[in-house]
């Protein structure tokens, strides 16, 4: 019999009440707000009223360089939350949301996989409880209050060419990239060249996950820069007004969402910012809230160890002043073959067949990034363990070669058949853990706040990336010295830079050696606060292939979703 769909098996879960799902957590009754049955928003005084309860451990899910069909965190993060109960531990997730438009798109659901699964998926994909159309909103209503100040005089001399702000949409829609407003007459606004972004790309989701209270958020929403003046000045959200309506617009979508495992373990999922030219992170309210329901926290973080789990360690735990415990390298049979360099991984194709036959050696080929993104946790000071995530197309001798280099790094390591067998198939690893979190811990930032723009950049692609150095474009080291001066210097560094390589260059696997770092450009999300240099073609609103998951999710004739992956 062919093993079920993720949908299948979601549909499968015997779901427990959320009140109970809560109750165990240690949430009173009145930090709870149901929104249907399957799912409630908890109350922000949550951090308050928590804080004398214990403190979990506190445990970020990472990876090495993944192909482009994803090596499975998202499974492991859900598989490792189960595991804890079959070791006689309490454990919470917190993960991200899922973006709507990959979910319609290419990628299917995010909601982990086969028996370690965040349930019910359909609703964890397609809208939850309305966050995305919150941010959505607020990030469109300064969209709007940008036009309208043109329209109706640009008293603060808006430069029309520097307008920043875009609009955004859930939704992948190449056709929204670049768009001319203010067309008809003129009572239609002004004519101007702007474009959509994915919500996943807002300023305003990246601030949501980054704040720690609705002050703050407001904080946030002020600092948002929506371009320069003809003088070079920033324009912010407070000298539109607009921060105050955009802050009441998400004062729902700022409470974390509770759901819950296959195996009832607890969930918070909340906020989905982008992992290339954001953070890549769920939400800091998830995890001050999180951390203090149970013996561990395990949270996702986007992409590899250079580029989620780098944000994780040096913006979102500078914001949540939060140390982590231990760090999970998630590593698969087939990436890291592919990092031998032999194979190409093309999404929505099958994968080549030599590349599935055994090869240990294979493995071994591509060891040299599992070694790097070990390193890329021990630089922060953080235990590595590394979590072999096992597909029906490994072979044992294959698992071996991952195991043997994780032990010449001397990190820890652990087969996970959770996919497959759920909780039970991650205990080894949950065991793993639990030792790697009690060890002692040396965490410490990459570089302090007070270094130069061009420092941090210096220091993450050297150290982390490992490039010789950095080249900035002429533009790039203008915008420098501009965000320098206007006083951005402060900020965190959120490298916009490929998922598929640790270096700049998508085609270059393993851990390459031997190159520079060109900087083509330099942003500024000073509301979210990040500054994010440019280093290669980065897409903030994707586009739909050939074809799109959307084509085959319909209702059957009892109403049920089909189709969705
Ligand atoms: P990530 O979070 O790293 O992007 P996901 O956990 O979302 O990865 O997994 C990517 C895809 O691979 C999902 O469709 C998931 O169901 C599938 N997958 C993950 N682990 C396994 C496994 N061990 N066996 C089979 N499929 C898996
Ligand atoms: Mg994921």
């Amino acid at each position: 019999m062919a093993f079920p769909s993720d949908l299948e098996i979601a549909r499968s879960a015997s779901l427990k009440p959320m009140d109970d799902v809560a109750a165990e957590m240690g949430l009173p009754q009145h930090l709870l707000e149901p929104y249907g049955s399957d799912v409630l928003k908890v109350g922000l005084n949550a951090i308050d009223e928590l804080a004398d309860a214990p403190r979990a451990k506190y445990i970020l899910v990472s990876a090495i360089t993944p192909t482009p069909l994803g090596e499975g965190k998202t499974t492991t993060t859900v598989g490792l939350g189960q595991a804890f109960k079959h070791i006689g531990k309490r454990a919470t997730v917190a993960i991200r949301q899922p973006s709507m438009g990959p979910t319609l798109g290419i990628k299917g659901g995010a909601a982990g996989g086969g028996y370690s699964q965040v349930v019910p998926m359909e609703l964890l994909n397609l809208h939850l409880t309305g966050d995305m159309h919150a941010v959505t909103a607020a990030h469109n209503l300064l969209s709007a209050m940008v036009d309208n100040h043109l329209y109706q005089g640009n008293k603060l001399g808006l430069d029309l060419t520097e307008i920043t702000w875009r609009r955004v949409l859930d939704m992948n829609d190449r056709a929204l990239r670049n768009i001319v407003v203010g067309l008809g007459s003129k009572s239609d606004g002004v004519p101007r060249q702007t474009g959509f972004d994915i919500t996943a790309a807002s300023e305003v989701m990246a601030a949501l996950a980054l704040t720690t209270g609705m002050d703050d958020l407001r904080g946030r929403l002020g600092r948002i820069v929506v371009g320069y003046t003809t003088e070079g000045e920033p324009v912010t959200a407070d000298q539109l007004d607009a921060a105050g309506a955009m802050t009441v617009l998400l004062r729902e979508a700022i409470k974390p969402n509770l759901m819950q495992t296959y195996e009832n373990t607890p969930v918070l999922v909340h906020c989905g910012p982008f992992g290339n030219i954001a953070t890549g992170n769920s939400s800091v309210v998830a995890d001050l809230i999180g951390l203090h329901c149970g013996d561990y926290l395990v949270t996702e973080a986007g992409f590899g160890a250079d580029m989620g789990a780098e944000r994780f360690f040096n913006i979102k735990c500078r914001v949540s002043g939060q140390r982590p415990d231990a760090a999970i390298v998630v590593a698969t049979v087939r990436a890291l073959k592919a990092h031998s360099g032999k194979f190409r991984i093309v999404a929505g194709k099958p994968l080549p067949e030599d590349l599935l036959a055994e090869n240990p050696d294979d493995v071994h080929a591509g060891a040299a990034n599992l070694r790097k993104q070990i390193e890329n946790i021990r630089l922060h000071g953080v235990s590595p363990v590394v979590a072999i995530n096992a597909f029906p197309t490994d072979h044992p001798s294959e698992h071996a070669a991952i195991r043997e280099i994780a032990a010449s790094m001397n990190a820890r390591s652990a087969v996970c058949t959770n996919f497959a067998e759920g909780g039970a198939g991650a205990a080894e690893l949950a065991e793993a853990v639990a030792e790697a979190a009690d060890e002692p811990n040396d965490f410490a930032f990459l570089y302090p706040a007070e270094a130069t723009l061009r420092e941090k950049i210096e220091t993450i692609a050297t150290k982390v990336y490992g490039a010789d150095g950095v080249s900035y474009a002429p533009l790039a080291k203008r915008q420098l010295n501009t965000y320098e001066r206007a006083g951005f210097g402060n900020l965190p560094m959120c490298m916009a830079k490929t998922h598929l390589s640790i270096s700049s260059d998508p085609t270059l696997k393993g851990a390459p050696t031997g190159w520079t770092l060109p900087v083509r450009e330099v942003r500024a999300s000073v509301g979210a606060g990040f500054v994010y240099p440019i280093c290669g073609e980065m897409r903030t609103m994707p586009g739909l292939g050939t074809a799109p998951a959307a084509a085959r999710i319909d209702l059957d004739e009892q109403g049920e979703i089909v189709g969705l992956s």
